[in-house]
C-alpha cells in the first residue's frame, strides 16, 4: 500500500511507491541506485512549503531529515559547508553561534536549505539577492549514484543550473554559503494609506535595506515593514516576550485562523474585516538579530501565488489588482504581499539579470483561490512575469523558455545528467519539457 504525502499548503497531495528517509550520503546513494534499478522515479522532499507539486511522486519520495548540521566552517571567507536536509530555523541560530548571518532571507524559517534554494526562495531588499545567490558550491548525487561536486570554478555550468536546479538534476547532499557577518535590524512597522505608499514607493524601495509591505484587499490600507541595518547598540531593543506571543502567536496565528473560518462562511464582510485586521496588527519598532526579524511563525494555513515583475512594473500591476478587486468584489481575507529583490546570475532564478518586484497573492486554504490566481497570472503575464517555482501557475516550458535567457543552458545540463529521466514527475515535465 502507498503512503500518503501532503504539502504544508494542503493542495498538494501524492501516494509514493516508497518513501525513504537518510540521515547519509551513502543512504541517498542506495536510494537513488536502488530507485534506477526497479524503474521508479525519485523527488527529493524537504518540508513541503511549496506549492507546486514539485515534490509529487508515485515513485520514490527521498526525506533527507536526518542529513542536517554544520559540516564545514572557513572563517576567514566566512563560508560554511551545511547537510542539504538542515532546516533555516536550526541553521540561523547555528551561524549566529559562529558571528555569522545569511545576508537575507525570507518570512518563514521552516523550511530545508536545499528546498529553499531549489525553488529560488527570497526575502526583501533591492541592494540584496534570493538565497540561491549566497550558494558558492554544491555536492549533488548524479542519476547514477556519483557524486558531483561543482562551484563557479568546478563543474560551473553545473554550478549554475543547481543553484535553482527544482530537484530535476540530482540530490543536492551539502550546501556551501557564503555569508557575511551576523548583524542586526531596525524594524518598523506601521499601518499606512496604500495609495500614498504607492505614490513614493520607489523612494521607499530605495531608502530601506528590506521593504516589506501588506496591503488588505478592498482597503485602502498596508502594513509597510522597514527594517534597517544597525551596528551593536544602536535601535531600540527587541520585543518582549509577551508582544511578540501577542503579535505572532494570539493575533496573526490564532485569532486570524478564527477570523478566515468565519469568513469562509460570510465571505461579503471580508472588507469590513479586513479593514479590522488592518488596525489590529498596528505599529511596532524594535532591532533584533537579522534572523530573528526576517521570520516569523505562519499557521494559518493558505495557499499562495506569486510573480517576479520588473521593478519598474510594480505600481501598475498593483493598481490592476487592485482594479480587479473592485471590479470583482472577490472574498480574499489575506493581505497581498509586495517585495523588492536585486538582480542576480543565476540561470533559473527569478532575478536573473532583472531587478524585480515580487508580488504574491494568498487565499485561506478552506476557500477557492482559482479566481483570484487566474485574474493575478493574467495581469502579470502582460509584464512578463516569472513565476516563484515553489507557488502555484500554470506556466510551461514554451513559456518558461521565453522568460529565461538560459532556460535551454539548464536543460543542456539536464540532459547530460539525467537523460533517463529519474528525477522528474509530470509538473517537471510540464515546466522543463517542451
Ligand atoms: C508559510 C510559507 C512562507 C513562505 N515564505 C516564502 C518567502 O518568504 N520567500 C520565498 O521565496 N518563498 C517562500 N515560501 C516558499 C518556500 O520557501 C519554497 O517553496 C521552498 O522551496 C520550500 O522549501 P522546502 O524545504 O519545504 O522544500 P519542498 O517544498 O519540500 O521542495 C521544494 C523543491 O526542492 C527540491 N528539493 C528539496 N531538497 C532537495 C535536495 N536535497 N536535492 C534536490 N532537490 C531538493 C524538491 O524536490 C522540490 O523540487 C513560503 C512557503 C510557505 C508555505
Amino acid at each position: 500500500m502507498s503512503a500518503t504525502w501532503r504539502n504544508w499548503g494542503g493542495n498538494v497531495v501524492a501516494h509514493p511507491r516508497v518513501v525513504t528517509d537518510t540521515s547519509t550520503v551513502e543512504g541517498v546513494v542506495g536510494a537513488v541506485r536502488s530507485a534506477a534499478g526497479r524503474g521508479l522515479r525519485l523527488r527529493v522532499a524537504g518540508t513541503g512549503h511549496s506549492f507546486t507539486p514539485l515534490v509529487a511522486t508515485d515513485g520514490v519520495l527521498l526525506r533527507l531529515d536526518g542529513l542536517t548540521g554544520v559540516l564545514v566552517v572557513d572563517r576567514d571567507r566566512m563560508r560554511v559547508c551545511v547537510a542539504a536536509g538542515t532546516p533555516l530555523h536550526r541553521l540561523n541560530p547555528a551561524l549566529q553561534a559562529l558571528g555569522l548571518a545569511l545576508p537575507n532571507l525570507g518570512d518563514i524559517d521552516r523550511q530545508t536549505i536545499s528546498g529553499a534554494i531549489s525553488t529560488g526562495t527570497h526575502g526583501t531588499g533591492v541592494r540584496l539577492q534570493g538565497i540561491a545567490a549566497a550558494v558558492c558550491g554544491l555536492v549533488l548525487v548524479l542519476a547514477d549514484g556519483s557524486l558531483l561536486r561543482c562551484s563557479a570554478e568546478e563543474s560551473p555550468e553545473v554550478f549554475e543550473a543547481a543553484r535553482v536546479g527544482l530537484g530535476a538534476l540530482g540530490v543536492v547532499v551539502e550546501v556551501e554559503l557564503q555569508c557575511v557577518a551576523a548583524f542586526r535590524l531596525h524594524a518598523r512597522e506601521s499601518g499606512e494609506s496604500f495609495s500614498a505608499v504607492l505614490e513614493g514607493i520607489h523612494d521607499l524601495a530605495d531608502a530601506h535595506d528590506h521593504v516589506d509591505m501588506h496591503w488588505f484587499p478592498h482597503t485602502d490600507r498596508v502594513l509597510l515593514k522597514r527594517n534597517d541595518r544597525v551596528a551593536p547598540g544602536e535601535g531600540p531593543g527587541p520585543l518582549p516576550g509577551w508582544r511578540r506571543r501577542l503579535d505572532d502567536d494570539l493575533l496573526a496565528n490564532r485569532l486570524y485562523e478564527g477570523v478566515n473560518r468565519v469568513l469562509t462562511r460570510a465571505p461579503a464582510a471580508t472588507a469590513r474585516v479586513n479593514r479590522l485586521s488592518a488596525r489590529v496588527l498596528g505599529a511596532r519598532e524594535y532591532t533584533d538579530d537579522s534572523w530573528r526579524v526576517f521570520c516569523s511563525s505562519r499557521e494559518v494555513r493558505f495557499v499562495e501565488s506569486e510573480y517576479a515583475v520588473p521593478r519598474a512594473s510594480v505600481v501598475p500591476v498593483l493598481e490592476e489588482l487592485r482594479a480587479w478587486f473592485e471590479r470583482s468584489g472577490e472574498p480574499v481575507p489575506f493581505p497581498v504581499e509586495v517585495r523588492f529583490v536585486g538582480a542576480d546570475d543565476v540561470w533559473l532564478s527569478t532575478a536573473y539579470e532583472r531587478d524585480n518586484a515580487y508580488v504574491a497573492v494568498h487565499q485561506y486554504h478552506r476557500m477557492d483561490p482559482s479566481r483570484l490566481f487566474a485574474a493575478f497570472e493574467a495581469i502579470v503575464a502582460e509584464h512578463e512575469g516569472r513565476p516563484h517555482w515553489g507557488k502555484v501557475h500554470t506556466l510551461g516550458a514554451e513559456r518558461l523558455q521565453a522568460l529565461y535567457p538560459r532556460f535551454d543552458d539548464y536543460r543542456a545540463v539536464r540532459d547530460r545528467l539525467d537523460p533517463t529521466r529519474l528525477f522528474t514527475n509530470a509538473h517537471v515535465a510540464h515546466l522543463l519539457d517542451a
